[in-house]
């Protein structure tokens, strides 16, 4: 049965109780409008802790455009019963005043470096400040052994590692791999803005994505030829609207250079617009 909180000091008291029957806590932060990426967090958390808890936020200072924070779709009865029927234990859904008592929770003294300037961080400002400390504010109210985040957000999957070891905070930063639709569009809630037709043009991204990682392995073009013919498949269908399409060092985003191409772990990245929404997606190579 799933149990919802909707204040800090009411789940803070219930995960005492359950840390003092030395239970293992994993935790899924998520914005909600659900689907089966979040829930293959939900599930993996649940093979390796007692305790699940998910926390639903969607959170005003990390978005950068005003129209998607207002157009992201909130539906806590529908994402409980997913929650529920996924077999999480815990909800914490709190509102913006919870979550905020006052502005010194909505800032966080924390730099993740170069790696918060590039992609997203280049195209959306604020962005990953106001992810960094809505999660420090997260992990501190539930204190899980073990927090889930998903590989289609790559880069804040990076950023949250270093928070984590910035702050010696003892939690295990797990990513999870990308969900992605039969076309091959990874999940996203934002992909149910998108027109039945916009949805099928969608799915071009993970083939350009996959198209240059085999460019990559096989070496016969330049990392500047690969992500120059990318951008222009992406482009050359009118209705897209290309941010970036980067190949970087999975390590730290640094554009890889063809030295590092065979020795470094290499994680292409993207961000297009089309029919007014945002998608990012990305793979490792
Ligand atoms: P969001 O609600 O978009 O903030 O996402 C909450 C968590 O779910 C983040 O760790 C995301 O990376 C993860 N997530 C979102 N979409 C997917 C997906 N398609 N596959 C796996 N994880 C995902």
């Amino acid at each position: 049965m799933l149990r919802i909180f909707d204040k800090v000091s009411d789940i803070q008291s219930v995960l005492s109780k359950e840390r003092a029957g030395e239970k293992s806590v994993g935790f899924v932060p998520t914005m909600g409008a659900l689907h089966a990426g979040h829930l293959s967090l939900i599930a993996k958390s649940k093979q390796e802790n007692e305790l699940t808890v998910a926390s639903i936020f969607v959170n005003p200072t990390q978005f950068n455009d005003k129209r998607d924070y207002a157009l992201y779709r909130r539906d806590l009865e529908g994402d409980s019963k997913m929650l529920e029927d996924t077999g999480c234990d815990l909800l914490f859904a709190p509102s913006v005043e919870e979550m905020y008592p006052n502005e010194s929770y909505k800032t966080l003294d924390f730099n993740p470096g170069p790696m918060g300037e590039r992609l997203e961080g280049a195209h959306r400002p604020g962005h990953f400040a106001g992810v960094a400390a809505v999660v420090k504010r997260l992990f501190d109210i539930v204190q899980p052994d073990k927090a889930y985040f998903g590989q289609k957000d790559y880069q804040q999957y990076l950023i949250i590692r270093k928070l984590v070891s910035d702050f010696e905070m003892p939690i295990k930063v797990i990513p999870c791999p990308t969900e992605r639709e039969e076309s091959g569009l990874a999940m996203s809630s934002r992909n149910e803005r998108l027109s039945p037709e916009g949805r099928k043009q969608a799915a071009l991204i993970y083939k350009v994505l996959s198209k240059a990682k085999e460019q990559i392995s096989d070496k016969s073009m330049s990392l500047s030829e690969i992500r120059q013919k990318a951008l222009d498949s992406l482009e050359r269908n009118g209705n897209f609207k290309a941010d970036y399409f980067d190949i970087c060092s999975a390590e730290d985003l640094h554009a890889a250079t063809e030295q590092e191409r065979a020795t470094e772990r290499l994680v292409i990245c993207t961000a297009v617009n089309l029919e007014g929404v945002r998608l990012i997606d990305n793979v490792l190579a």
